[in-house]
């Protein structure tokens, strides 16, 4: 199936039309993105690492019998996928407070929750991507109240699927973010990408909290070996079966 029109273009990804309307090819970019795109750089290999390590955690997923628009990934750095409508919405799930959760809230960096929390935020980069409340995710009528509870029980069921996976590959997953599109037959499908771009993932055998981050964290904050980083993470996850 070759690539047609460009019919979008984002910070890490390009999707291209396919002649299936029911098909899309994403393309993965090196380029990288933060801070809602102030800061503009480069991760040489990224597009080939992320797509490598979102087709393991998408089959992974699916073989636990959760739904996403992953199709197959014909080339290294490209994934045909269902097209689906993207809902304009980021659904975080945490484990360990960081990010903007330590920043907004005071809560100290590193602790861990009693329980993953969930959260949804605008997906809008005109308004710099605000936290939602339900009422105003439901003003804006950005989901229905019945996809919010699916939302919210796919993301802890991914979150528990997704944590025990990395706890195999001795990394923990401190947070990451979702996003879910509904295709032509009005299901609900995990989208995106999921990889070292959209979660934390601290190395469980160094204690030192610079040293231990394996994400986007690591060019965010100008922490250095971003590629060695993301490397890291994806022999580790190539290396565990995606078999229960
Ligand atoms: N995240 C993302 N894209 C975004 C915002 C957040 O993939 O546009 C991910 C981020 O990598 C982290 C989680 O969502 O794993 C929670 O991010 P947070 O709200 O703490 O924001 P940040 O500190 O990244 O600004």
């Amino acid at each position: 199936m070759s690539a047609g029109q460009k019919l979008y273009e984002g910070k890490a990804k390009i999707l291209y039309t396919t002649d299936d309307p029911q098909v899309l090819l994403a393309h993965f970019k090196d380029d990288a993105t933060a801070f809602n795109a102030q800061k503009r750089g480069s991760i040489a290999g990224k597009g080939e690492m992320n797509c490598a390590i979102s087709t393991h955690l998408f089959q992974l997923l699916e073989a636990e019998g959760i739904s996403t628009h992953w199709i197959n990934s014909p080339s290294a750095n490209e994934m045909q996928v269902r097209t689906v409508k993207i809902l304009p919405l980021e659904v975080v799930v945490r484990n360990i407070v960081a990010g903007s959760l330590s920043q907004q809230t005071g809560i100290p960096l590193g602790t861990v929750l009693t329980q993953p929390l969930v959260e949804f935020y605008y997906k809008n980069d005109a308004l710099g991507d605000p936290l939602l409340t339900s009422d105003r995710l439901f003003l804006l009528k950005l989901a229905t109240p019945a996809q919010v509870e699916q939302l919210r029980d796919a993301a802890l069921k991914i979150n528990q699927i997704l944590s025990g996976f990395f706890e195999k590959c001795g990394i923990t997953l401190v947070d990451f973010k979702l996003e879910f599109g509904v295709d032509a037959q009005n299901h609900l499908l995990l989208a995106d990408e999921i990889s070292p771009d959209t979660c934390r993932l601290w190395n469980q055998t160094d204690s030192d909290p610079n040293q231990r981050v394996m994400d986007k964290d690591r060019f965010r904050h100008d922490l250095g070996n971003v590629e060695a980083a993301y490397r890291q993470v994806l022999e580790r996850v190539l290396a565990q079966s995606i078999q229960k």
